[in-house]
């Protein structure tokens, strides 16, 4: 191989949209997967980037797109360190502070086959009973879950 090339950028710079930072490796998929890919604009994922606040993490941009108060609290289940930035002509008009929820509804699904979720397709509901992790327990069956990405319905086919 050749001499290494200079890369021309580390992460691509958007001017306007959401940055979601700080997200603890290896979540940034987990979260990619639960906020779903279609955007009006460039989606860009960095893995593993070193970080001082949580060691290693990833990031993600979505070009044109902002976020809005339900997909902050889905990111705030999966990764409660991520700082989330809203771009408007290149800079941050918006510093969003995550807050995890106290309950959750209909996104994430109980993994016991046995639950009555389950047998008869309700609707789900999580109460939020540890933050750090983050753990959730089904309203139904009374089991205890770590949000993973088994539980993520766009992954339901
Ligand atoms: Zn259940």
């Amino acid at each position: 191989m050749g001499k290494k090339k200079e890369r021309p950028y580390k992460v691509f710079k958007i001017e306007k949209g959401t940055v979601i930072d700080h997200i603890p490796a290896p979540k940034g998929l987990l979260v990619l997967e639960v906020l779903g890919k279609k955007n009006d604009g460039i989606v860009s994922i960095g893995l593993n980037f070193d970080s001082q606040k949580v060691g290693k993490k990833d990031l993600i941009k979505f070009e044109n797109k902002i976020i809005d108060k339900e997909e902050t609290d889905k990111i705030a289940l999966i990764a409660p360190e991520a700082t989330i930035n809203i771009i408007e002509n290149g800079e941050v008009v918006e510093k969003r502070s995550i807050d995890v929820p106290q309950e959750i509804t209909g996104f994430l699904n109980c993994l016991n086959p046995n639950c009555v979720v389950n047998r008869e397709n309700l609707q789900p509901h999580f109460e939020v009973v540890e933050e750090g992790p983050v753990k959730l327990r089904c309203k139904y069956c009374e089991r205890v879950w770590e949000v993973k990405y088994d539980m993520v319905e766009n992954k339901r086919k």
